[in-house]
């Protein structure tokens, strides 16, 4: 038995141990891939719900936009530029960022000449789109007569071919073949610590961090026009100035960002005040490691193969859905107040995976088991009905021929006048055991009937003591045997209303019992008195006694203490079953007291006010 539970322990905790593996390793498959257009998705919609970041205050934007055209009737030419950076010098700008290349506009080679040398005194920052690789530097410069500008690189990100390649602009170079950008540049001579930047992250010979992207329209945009001809503007001074195009002619001047996937979604000049703002602000987004993805994912998974296998349906599919939503709302979280952001497809996809993994496995086990319990039922119903059949094999078939060997010993007894000493003595070992017999059947017999729950009660008022005078009369025989003084002190008593059949065999039973687990020349007394509306029965004996750790035991179904069994005392461990089940008919009830060696006194109390309504087919 020891060695089959210790095996049955180490298959279940193989179980448990496989089980673990599977939902671990469904995690580590789920982690290798990274569902980039999906987890595209979940990382946009955190921008979209999350509250808008805070600004520098620092940068501004001027656009060449479609009022400008109108105003001017046409594209700006260099004079216009000329005569829009004097405008601008007057409003001591930090930093003038040209996203526009100066040798695209049209003009005389001496108002060129004179821009290229404004741009210089003002030092203007031409946004290259490009970033050389080493020694190639000179690329960067603009043609003649602008090579006098600073021309950094300045060059925005798509997602063409790598994560969603949904052309989205979300990262942005802040080295290039280890050289800083234009917005690392600005923001260190904005920035006043020397902290370094957040959310850095290497990327074919670039290091790159992920944009703290506002809304189109965050950042204050003023119409070209407006400064070259308004008198007031609302430029603040000391800011950075993005100068770019908004004309919607040309896709190539704007971005996607995760706000919006039309084409013109935010221009370029708007593009690059997010870029430094993010710099300045350090803000950029830390990704997650793998570790963690893993880690993250490995738990849900966990958590789920728990709710499956110990959950019901319908808790189970709310709670699934809980930790759905979970996810999202840490995820949001992380994103909202630490810049952090964690990978949400992996966890939810591990979540699904797992429940359709181990759904059906479920089905299986609840399957087996239901088979099961239909073939244990069907084997019990067989041996209710072979019971059944015994009972009633008992009760006539057994019973018949017992009565009649009896019958036959005591005549043999009565005018057995020629039967030697020896003779009679074994007629009368027949006698005895055939009595004995009997009592065994009637035992079981009524346990049938009670299994059956056919025991009616047949509720009549009577007199408990005489009763219990019966009982002792027909006791006294088996008393005497063993010398055994049988002793009652009864209290008068009113009438109650009892099945007299059913208490006089429980009464029976705990005499016979005292009698016969009380050693020769002893005593017992049974007595009988009426306290609190009830009347109490005791039967006291100066027997062997029950241990404490079987007083409890002495009342179920054929339970017998081994002392017992091993004095060879015969019982069925049927009597105490029966007493308590009788009393408990009449709504009483028994409780023992005893000490190994010294004695028991068991104690039946019966109601005084049994109703007639008890007269049902319990
Ligand atoms: P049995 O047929 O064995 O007497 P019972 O149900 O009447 O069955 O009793 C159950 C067990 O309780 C007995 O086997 C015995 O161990 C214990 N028992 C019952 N009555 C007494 C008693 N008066 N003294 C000691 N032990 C008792």
């Amino acid at each position: 038995m020891e060695s089959f539970n210790q095996k049955f322990k180490i298959y279940r905790n193989l179980k448990v141990f496989l089980r673990i593996c599977i939902a671990i390793s469904i995690s580590f498959i789920l982690t290798r891939f990274d569902f980039a257009y999906l987890e595209a998705f979940f990382y946009d919609l955190r921008f979209k719900v999350k509250v808008v970041s805070p600004t520098s205050g620092l940068i501004e934007t001027v656009s060449v936009d479609e009022l400008s055209l109108d105003q001017l009737k046409r594209e700006p030419e260099v004079k216009d530029h000329i005569a829009f950076l004097k405008k601008l010098r007057t409003y001591k700008p930090r930093n003038v960022i040209y996203t526009i290349d100066p040798s695209t506009l049209k003009g005389s080679n001496r108002d060129k000449e004179t821009l290229a040398d404004l741009g210089e005194k003002m030092n203007i920052i031409y946004a290259s789109k490009i970033v050389p690789q080493k020694g190639l530097e000179e690329n960067l410069q603009l043609a003649y007569p602008y090579n006098r500008w600073n021309a950094m690189p300045g060059p925005r990100t798509r997602e063409r071919n790598i994560f969603a390649n949904d052309n989205v602009t979300r990262r942005m170079i802040v080295y290039g073949f280890d050289r800083p950008t234009l917005h690392t540049v600005v923001a260190q001579q904005v920035r006043n610590d020397k902290k370094p930047i957040r959310g850095l992250y290497d990327f074919l010979g670039t290091t790159q961090v992920l944009i703290d992207f506002k809304p189109t329209g965050t950042y204050p945009e003023h119409s070209f026009a407006n400064v070259l001809f308004s008198e007031t503007q609302n430029f603040k001074e000391n800011q950075i100035v993005v100068v770019g195009l908004n004309e919607l002619s040309d896709s190539i001047h704007y971005i996607r960002t995760p706000f919006s996937k039309s084409l013109l979604a935010m221009p370029t000049n708007e593009m690059h005040a997010n870029m430094l703002d993010t710099l300045i602000l350090n803000r950029g987004y830390v990704e997650a490691p793998k570790s963690i993805n893993f880690l993250i994912t490995s738990i849900l998974s966990l958590m789920i193969l728990f709710v499956i296998l110990k959950v019901r349906p319908v808790k189970g599919l709310i709670a699934i859905f809980c930790l759905s939503m979970g996810i999202g709302v840490i995820a949001f979280i992380a994103f909202q107040f630490f810049q952090y952001s964690i990978n949400m497809v992996q966890p939810l996809l591990a979540i699904f995976a797992c429940y359709y993994f181990f759904i059906p496995y479920r089905l299986i086990v609840e399957s087996r088991q239901k088979w099961s319990y239909q073939r244990e039922n069907k084997i019990l119903h067989q041996v209710e009905e072979l019971k059944n059949n015994f009972l009633k094999m008992m009760s006539h078939d057994l019973k018949t021929p017992l009565a009649r060997i009896q019958g036959m010993a005591d005549i043999t007894l009565n005018d057995g006048g020629g039967l030697s000493t020896e003779q009679r003595k074994a007629v009368n070992i027949i006698k005895d055991s055939s009595q004995e017999l009997s009592e065994l059947i009637t035992s079981i017999l009524d346990l049938g009937r009670v299994e059956n729950q056919g025991v009616k009660l047949h509720l009549k008022s009577r007199d408990i003591n005489d009763i219990i005078l019966k009982t002792v009369k027909g006791c006294e025989f088996s008393a005497q045997k063993k010398n055994i003084q049988l002793i009652t002190e009864l209290e008068p008593l009113f009438s109650v209303k009892i099945d007299e059949h059913l208490i006089k065999q429980a009464i029976t039973n705990l005499v016979e019992n005292a009698i016969k687990y009380s050693p020769e020349d002893s005593k017992v007394l049974i007595t009988s008195d009426e306290v609190n509306n009830q009347i109490v029965v005791q039967v006291a004996d100066q027997g062997i006694g029950i241990s404490e750790s079987e007083k409890e035991y002495v009342f179920e179904k054929f339970y017998r203490s081994k002392s017992v069994s091993n004095k060879d005392i015969k019982g069925s461990g049927l009597g105490l079953y029966l007493t308590k089940y009788f009393i408990g008919l009449h709504k009483g009830e028994i409780q023992v007291e005893s000490e190994e060696s010294h004695g028991s006194t068991f104690t039946m109390k019966l109601p005084l006010d049994l109703n007639e309504s008890t007269d049902l087919n319990i």
